[in-house]
């Protein structure tokens, strides 16, 4: 979808939802572009290196979202507000791992600005942390938490 036209992306996206209601498919839309799935999806799983980090609803998700990989892909999402500050917004540090060699525990935890040893002893399971909202992380985010920014700030920032 990415390397397609914006007009002929919005053509497909309303081509498979009229294909899901007149023949009440289920669809998988695998994307990047979070703000497109949130448009098309009734619910919406978060991965990070083939492994589930989030599941719910797009509302709950991208509202309240408990696990960090998904708040920082939802402050990766381009605000057309230039009083927005990209610095102002949540970073990720270091570089993705290899798929072939993994880290232990927790796959996100070598770039997670929360974690933990036991984020490396222990791979978290998916569990509901609230209703409907499903999270495979030892230290959800709370809500209204939030994590250190590009700039420094934030109250995780050292
Ligand atoms: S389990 Fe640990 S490293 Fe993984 S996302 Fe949660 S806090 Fe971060």
């Amino acid at each position: 979808m990415s390397a397609l036209d914006v007009s002929v992306q919005a053509q497909i996206l309303n081509l498979l939802e009229e294909m899901k209601t007149r023949y009440g498919l289920t669809l998988i839309f695998i994307a990047h572009d979070l703000a497109v799935v949130k448009n098309v999806s009734d619910r919406v799983v978060v991965m990070y290196l083939g492994k589930i980090c989030e599941v719910g609803s797009p509302d709950v998700i991208y509202d309240q979202p408990a696990h960090p990989y998904t708040r920082v892909l939802l402050d990766a999402i381009p605000v057309p507000d230039p009083s927005v500050r990209p610095e102002a917004r949540a970073k990720v540090i270091g570089e993705i791992p290899s798929p072939v060699a993994p880290p232990s525990g927790c796959r996100f935890r070598t770039r997670c600005p929360k974690a933990q040893a036991k984020c490396a002893d222990e791979e978290p399971q998916v569990r509901e942390v609230s209703p409907g909202q499903f999270v495979a992380c030892h230290f959800p985010l709370a809500a209204g938490e939030t994590l250190p920014t590009r700039n420094g700030s934030g109250p995780l920032a050292t």
